[in-house]
């Protein structure tokens, strides 16, 4: 049996993998990535945040995905009925990136991976982790099966589990969690967007509201192909009848702006569906390992927050590893399980928030204050580490006190 030894080994070569790779390889380690699928692969997860951009430039894989000329994305558009809440990156709080993408995943990935390979990485691809042994001096021996069946081992300085839904360490060893969120389905399909042009802003991403707690994103792609899909509870696609395909054209019907853009739409795969995807873990490090994107926790795709906590999480874990590499002392803790931590926590109290109402008084209140909007801009860009802002620091009261408020005045405003 063949065993080959690398400074770090990356597990998964989604965005956290690719990212993680690209950080430490640039650092000079030694890094293999080892990937289950074979590349282009599918993942959902199309819309991406700002906040992705610096991490993207910093790992210098930003230009490679711009040779990719995906479709550009400037905001956040939430459609209920007739209200629009419409937030422009331009105009946000935090200094930062006004743009991102709305991207194939399979293609985003691909350019990633394909680009950390050109700088001399090794991807192994179709290569799956089975198991993994730590020892006393933090280093370990992964075993790895090919497609040919075949076994091989991997003994590595550190690892970096950027897995996502695989979740290898979490579950090699029981660490995962569940998560306070309740759970959830999506059911979705990319369709030919052939009447686009007959829209207002017909490349902008919109999240319309459907029903009470159900919602639909509206996604996209500079190929003229457009993801829809649709997230809910149980019980309300239980209450759709039919197979997956009927429920995902039902519901198309039933809803005027979707029925017009999409009634007739051709579909470039058949509805698939995902379901209670929120997860978290024990820890976010041990001896020999950190985790990082999607394994570490996933909340919901409500404000697509998942891309930009992979690469975020990715981008300061693989700094923490190449220091610690070089010698020094890493607090795992506090430089990086408490700083994911608050920005984890930031999002779920955007979450919740839209499902139980408060965000949707505030997104759709009339004359809303600009400077606040401008605040709410930067967490739904991704920049939920910057304590100046108050929708940041004090997350969880900021947002009910001002729902609070609108209240409020809506209330004066009916009365007079
Ligand atoms: P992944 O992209 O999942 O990559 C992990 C890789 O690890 C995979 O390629 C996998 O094959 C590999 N792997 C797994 N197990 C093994 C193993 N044993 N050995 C080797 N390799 C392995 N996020 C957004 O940013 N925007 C969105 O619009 C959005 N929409 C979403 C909609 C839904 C319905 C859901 C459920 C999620 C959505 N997300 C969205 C979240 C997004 O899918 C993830 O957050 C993102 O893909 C995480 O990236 P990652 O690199 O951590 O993991």
């Amino acid at each position: 049996m063949k065993t080959q030894s690398t400074d770090v080994l990356v597990i998964g070569a989604g965005p956290a993998g690719s990212i993680a790779a690209a950080m430490v390889h640039q650092a000079g380690f030694k890094v293999r990535v080892v990937e289950r699928e074979k590349f282009p692969r599918f993942v959902i997860g199309e819309s991406l945040l700002p906040r992705c951009m610096e991490v993207l430039e910093e790992a210098q894989l930003l230009d490679a995905v711009k040779e990719k000329n995906f479709q550009q994305k400037f905001g956040a558009k939430f459609l209920r009925g007739d209200d629009v809440a419409d937030f422009n990156f331009s105009n946000q709080f935090t200094e930062g990136w006004n743009w991102t993408w709305q991207v194939p995943r399979a293609e985003f990935d691909l350019a990633l991976a394909t680009e950390v390979q050109r700088k001399g990485v090794p991807v192994e691809f179709e290569t799956t982790v089975t198991d993994i042994q730590f020892f006393d001096d933090e280093s370990s021996l992964t075993t790895v099966q090919r497609a040919d069946g075949s076994i091989e081992k991997i003994t590595a300085s550190f690892i970096i589990d950027a897995s996502g839904y695989g979740r290898v360490i979490p579950r090699l060893f029981n660490l995962d969690k569940p998560s306070n969120l309740d759970p959830r389905k999506a059911v979705f399909a990319h369709v030919q967007d052939k009447h686009r042009d007959q829209f207002e802003e017909p490349n902008r991403i919109i999240v319309v509201l459907y029903a009470p707690g159900v919602w639909v994103w509206i996604i996209p792609f500079a190929s003229g192909i457009t993801s829809v899909g649709f997230v809910g509870s149980f019980d309300f696609f239980n209450g759709v009848e039919g197979d997956l395909s009927q429920q995902y054209q039902t519901l198309i019907q039933d809803h005027p702006y979707l029925r017009k853009r999409f009634g007739d739409a051709a579909r470039v795969f058949e509805p698939r569906k995902l379901e209670a995807w929120s997860a978290t873990t024990e820890r976010f490090y041990g001896k020999g390992y950190v985790l990082t994107g999607n394994v570490t926790e996933f909340l919901d795709p409500i404000f697509s927050s998942g891309v930009m906590f992979a690469t975020v999480s990715s981008n300061l874990a693989s700094k923490m590893v190449i220091r610690k590499l070089r010698g020094e002392q890493v607090d795992w803790e506090q430089e990086y399980t408490q700083v994911i931590q608050q920005g984890v926590d930031t999002f779920r109290t955007y979450v919740m928030g839209w499902y139980d109402g408060t965000l949707e008084t505030v997104f759709f209140a009339k004359d809303p204050d600009l400077e606040i909007k401008r605040k709410i801009c930067s967490v739904l860009a991704g920049y939920v580490w910057d304590q100046q802002n108050d929708f940041v620091r004090d997350h969880a009261g900021a947002i009910k006190r001002l729902a609070k408020l609108i209240h409020v005045q809506q209330r004066l405003q009916t009365t007079q």
